[in-house]
C-alpha cells in the first residue's frame, strides 16, 4: 500500500481553497485530505466533505456548526471556530497545512502549524502583513521554513532557491495593476463593485480583487516580501506588468536579471507547494511565447493608487502600522463591497486611522489581535460619520 500524504486546507471553499482541492485531483494518487474549513458556506463544505473524506471539517460560525454535525453524521468530525482551525492544523504528521483564508484571522491557525512542526503553504498574506515580526521568530526557532503560495512570492521563492541573500540586488514584485490601471483618480470615484471585481487576469476571491483594484493588494505584498525574504524595503520595487506573464524577477548583484514566468493561473504555484521541491505535470495550460504580443512594464502611479504609498509607509515604521494599515482596509473593503462607501473612500478612511495612529512595537499576538480589533472599530465610527 502507497503511504498518502496528508494535507489540510483552510479556507477550502473559498478561491485558493477550490483551487488547492483542483490541484489535489491531478495528484490524487498522492495526496489524502485530512481537513477542510469555511467560514460560512455550509453546502460546498458538506458536498467537499462527501468527495475527499477527511477526517475533520471545521466552520467558524456556532449554529452552521450543529446544522452540518447533523448532515455529516457518521461521515467526519465537526468542529468549529479558531479553536478548530488551530485544533486541525496542529495534528500530527501533517505533511502540508494550506492556510488560503482571507484577512488577519489567518495568523492564529499560521502561528498553529508552524508551532506544530506543520508545513504551512502560506496563501494568507495578511498573517506575514500583521504577524512578521513573530512568525520570523518562530520560525528561527524551530528551524522551519514557511512555503509561499502567493504567486509572486511563490516566483520569488523559487528563483532564490540556488542562491544566497547577499547576491540579491533587488526583489521586484510585479503587479497586473488591476482593473483601473488607465483611469485617471477622478474616474477612479464612480467605478462600481461589479467593475472592481472584474480582474483583467486573475482568478480570485472577492477581497483581494478589490485590493487588486487598489493596488493595496501589491502594498500587502510589498510587507510581505519583507518579512518572508528578509529584505529591506528600499530594496523591493513593484513593476506594473499588465500581461501577468512574469510573476516577479529578481535582480542580481552583477546586474542581472531572473523571471519566472507562466500563465496566470493560481493553481501554479499551489501545485509547487504540494509536489515541492520537485515539479509535476500539472492542470495548467501551456505558456505560448509565440501567442504573446509583447510584455510592458511600467513604474506604478503612487498619486493614484495612494494604497501602495500608504502600505510602504506603514512597512516602514513598522511595529503596529501594518496592523492598523490592513484591518481599515479590510472594514473599509467590506463597505466598498456592501455598496456603503465609494471606491476612493478606500484608501482615504485608511490614510485617516494611520494618520490618527500612535506607533507600538514588540508587539505580542494578542496585542496584534487587540490592535486589529480596535482599528475595525474605529474604521467603522469613521466611515458611519463621513460616508
Ligand atoms: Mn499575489
Amino acid at each position: 500500500m502507497i503511504l498518502l500524504k496528508k494535507t489540510v486546507i483552510l479556507g477550502s471553499t473559498g478561491s485558493i481553497g477550490r483551487q488547492s482541492l483542483d490541484v489535489i485531483n491531478n495528484l490524487s494518487q498522492e495526496w489524502e485530505v485530512v481537513a477542510l474549513t469555511a467560514n460560512t458556506s455550509i453546502d460546498l463544505l458538506e458536498e467537499q466533505a462527501i468527495e475527499y473524506k477527511p477526517e475533520y471539517v471545521v466552520i467558524m460560525d456556532d449554529k452552521l456548526a450543529l446544522d452540518l454535525q447533523k448532515r455529516l453524521q457518521g461521515k467526519c468530525e465537526v468542529l468549529k471556530g479558531l479553536k478548530g482551525l488551530e485544533d486541525v492544523v496542529s495534528l500530527q504528521g501533517i505533511d502540508l497545512v494550506i492556510n488560503g483564508l482571507v484577512g488577519a484571522a489567518g495568523l492564529k491557525p499560521s502561528i498553529a502549524a508552524i508551532k506544530a512542526g506543520n508545513r504551512l503553504g502560506l496563501a494568507n498574506k495578511e498573517s506575514m502583513v500583521i504577524g512578521g515580526e513573530i512568525i520570523n521568530k518562530l520560525l528561527a526557532s524551530t528551524g522551519q521554513e514557511i512555503y509561499p503560495v502567493d504567486s509572486e512570492h511563490n516566483a520569488i521563492f523559487q528563483i532564490l532557491s540556488s542562491h544566497r541573500d547577499q547576491e540579491i540586488k533587488k526583489i521586484l514584485l510585479t503587479a497586473s495593476g488591476g482593473p483601473f490601471l488607465n483611469y485617471s483618480r477622478d474616474e477612479l470615484q464612480d467605478v462600481s463593485v461589479k467593475e472592481a471585481l472584474a480582474h483583467p487576469k486573475w482568478n480570485m476571491g472577492k477581497k483581494i480583487s478589490i485590493d487588486s483594484a487598489t493596488m493595496m493588494n501589491k502594498g500587502l505584498e510589498v510587507i510581505e516580501a519583507h518579512w518572508l525574504f528578509n529584505t529591506p524595503y528600499d530594496k523591493i520595487d513593484v513593476v506594473v506588468h499588465p500581461e501577468s506573464i512574469i510573476h516577479s524577477l529578481i535582480e542580481f548583484i552583477d546586474n542581472s536579471m531572473v523571471a519566472e514566468m507562466g500563465v496566470s493561473d493560481m493553481r501554479l504555484p499551489i501545485q509547487s507547494a504540494f509536489t515541492y521541491p520537485e515539479k509535476k505535470n500539472a492542470q495548467v495550460e501551456e505558456l505560448d511565447l509565440f501567442s504573446l504580443e509583447k510584455l510592458t512594464f511600467y513604474k506604478p502611479d503612487v498619486e493614484k493608487f495612494i494604497a501602495l504609498k500608504l502600505a510602504y509607509q506603514a512597512g516602514k515604521m513598522g511595529g503596529s502600522y501594518p496592523v492598523v494599515l490592513n484591518a481599515a482596509n479590510e472594514v473599509a473593503v467590506d463597505s466598498f463591497l456592501k455598496e456603503k462607501i465609494k471606491f476612493n473612500e478606500i484608501t482615504r478612511v485608511i490614510e485617516l486611522l494611520l494618520e490618527d495612529h500612535k506607533g507600538e512595537s514588540k508587539l505580542s499576538v494578542d496585542d496584534i489581535l487587540a490592535i486589529d480589533q480596535q482599528t475595525r472599530k474605529k474604521t467603522r465610527e469613521v466611515l458611519d460619520k463621513c460616508c
